[in-house]
């Protein structure tokens, strides 16, 4: 083979995050030749594969929010067991080493991946040149490392947090999500800008570690696309002036500056509701949070001139088979349109792989679980209450609550309850909230029931193992149509 034949390439995949990765290494599998770029440089500096999820987001923030909810346990929960800890000690450097591992064993396991599938690896930044040309730059010096041809090109370059011109990012004080993840002592005061699912989850870590922790939300509603009935229990629950490790929310908070005086923060905002005409309020914080949503990675990838569309949030414009407005050239992840989720990407990526195969996959869009892994966890897949009211949908709700359920009793996890919202006229399920212990594990069997489209009857009708937090969705179907056993319907 001469060098200029091995840089073609039937599939090159641009990024390698949980959408690109997976892209890759089905493809591969598929048969085509297949190579991925990806410019990640860890903050050890050195190269790493896994995006945003295995680097600075979903693993390395699970693994804290395990950490720390362990502590928390010890600290706050164990008395009741008849279990004393009393000389309990948090030792971060420690905590941030095993997550530090976790994450280097991860990324190490992507390239043993690639390896074993046959999927060939180039670090450096991808730029589109032509439908079918992709250059390759160093990531710092920007000079140019090598030019390959693609007969299909996968974009999945993900997302990077949103910036505040109020609140500018600075090393020690004022933080962005991955540096917040790198935190190793425990602040006496945090503020977080955002109560979305970073602001909660790493807010979580710190006042479960001992951090006094104050987020500041601009919307008045928490958590608004959450079902209303589980977002007010999930805030009751947060907020609770009796937990140790409780989160101060305020909602209706726009934020006027954040300045770093003396290493400390200084934040002034405006509370914006109209009852509470309190003018500027000031705080001081040890550490400061900006959690405020992540924008898609879609700048200086390619020229205008190429026809690669974009909306006028800069996602590029895909169809529902992530195909771009240029045959050939796809976009997965966190990089287009609907949430920004690691298994969204990574179906995306599966999804993409085959069409390029010439097989037939679709994502089910409808279907995507989200969850928010704060203690208890809060979990949900399709329609909320909101959702079916404003597209006119006749709707049942069955409901149960974990203080019911002889499980939970066990574990001391009474808290939460299971909500399954059926279509009135077929008892199809069609949502399904959960706010619990192991809500993220529970959700998985609701995604399964629905994908396989079971009725309120078909859950009734199902056998769970007793005592299970699962019998729960047994008892919750039972409720749709007034039959739960262990609460009055
Ligand atoms: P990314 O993971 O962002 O990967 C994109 C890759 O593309 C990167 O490696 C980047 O280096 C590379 N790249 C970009 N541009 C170029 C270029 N020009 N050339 C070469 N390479 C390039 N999601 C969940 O589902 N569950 C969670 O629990 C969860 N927790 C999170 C916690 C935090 C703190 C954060 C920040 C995010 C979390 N997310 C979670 C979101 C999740 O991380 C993203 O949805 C996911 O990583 C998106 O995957 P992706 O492959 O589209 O992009
Ligand atoms: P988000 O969109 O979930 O929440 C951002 C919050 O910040 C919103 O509530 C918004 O109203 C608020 N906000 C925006 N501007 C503000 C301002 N100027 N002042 C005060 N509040 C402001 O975004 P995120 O928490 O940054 O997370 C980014 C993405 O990462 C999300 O799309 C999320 O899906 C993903 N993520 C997922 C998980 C998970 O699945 N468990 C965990 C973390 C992150």
């Amino acid at each position: 083979m001469t060098k200029k034949q091995e840089k073609q390439w039937d599939v090159a995949v641009i990024g390698a995050g949980p959408a690109g990765y997976v892209a890759a290494i089905r493809c591969a599998q598929l048969g085509l030749k297949t190579v991925c770029i990806d410019e990640w440089i860890n903050h050890a500096g050195e190269f790493s594969l896994g995006g945003t999820c295995l680097n600075v987001g979903c693993i390395p923030s699970k693994a804290l929010l395990e950490s720390s909810r362990l502590y928390q346990q010890a600290k706050e929960e164990f008395a009741v067991h008849g279990i004393s800890a009393t000389s309990l000690k948090v030792d971060v450097k420690q905590m941030q080493a095993r997550k530090q591992k976790v994450v280097q064993d991860l990324t190490q396991g992507i390239q043993t991946l690639f390896k074993a599938n046959g999927v060939s690896l180039i670090s450096g930044r991808a730029k589109i040149t032509s439908i079918n040309k992709i250059e390759i730059s160093d990531r710092s010096t920007r000079k140019k490392i090598e030019e390959l041809h693609a007969r299909n090109i996968i974009i999945a370059t993900g997302s990077s947090p949103v910036r505040l011109q109020q609140a500018q990012i600075s090393d020690d004080c004022i933080l962005d999500s991955a540096a917040a993840l790198e935190i190793d002592k425990v602040p006496k005061r945090l503020g977080i800008i955002g109560a979305g699912a970073i602001g909660l989850e790493l807010g979580s870590v710190w006042s479960r570690l001992g951090s006094e922790v104050v987020i500041l939300e601009a919307m008045q509603d928490f958590l608004p696309m959450v079902d209303k009935k589980l977002a007010n229990l999930m805030k009751r629950s947060l907020v609770n002036k009796n937990s140790a490790s409780r989160l101060d929310i305020r909602l209706n908070a726009r934020l006027i500056s954040a300045e770093v005086k003396n290493k400390k923060v200084q934040v002034i905002y405006e509370d914006t509701a109209s009852s509470n005409k309190r003018g500027e309020i000031k705080e001081r914080f040890d550490k400061l949070v900006i959690a405020v949503g992540r924008k898609p990675n879609s700048d200086r990838l390619f020229g205008e001139e190429l026809g690669i569309e974009r909306d006028e949030r800069s996602f590029v414009l895909v169809n529902k088979k992530c195909q771009t407005s240029v045959p050939h050239i796809y976009a997965i992840g966190d990089v287009v349109r609907g949430p920004m989720l690691a298994h969204k990407g990574s179906e995306e990526g599966l999804m993409v792989a085959e069409h390029i195969a010439g097989n037939f996959a679709e994502v089910n869009y409808d279907l995507i679980p989200s969850v928010i892994y704060t203690h208890p966890e809060l979990a949900w897949v399709g329609k909320n209450e909101a959702e079916c009211k404003a597209a006119g949908i006749e709707y049942k709700v069955g409901s149960f609550p974990f203080i019911a359920s002889g499980r939970a009793r066990a574990m001391n996890e009474s808290e939460g309850l299971v909500k399954i919202i059926t279509d009135a006229g077929s008892d199809r399920v069609i949502g399904v909230h959960i706010f619990s212990a192991q809500a993220s594990e529970l959700i998985a069997q609701a995604v399964l029931m629905m994908e396989m489209q079971a009725t309120a009857e078909d859950i009734a009708l199902t056998v769970f193992a007793h005592p299970t937090l699962a019998e729960a969705f047994h008892e919750a179907a039972l409720a749709v149509n007034g039959r739960a056993i262990h609460i009055k319907n």
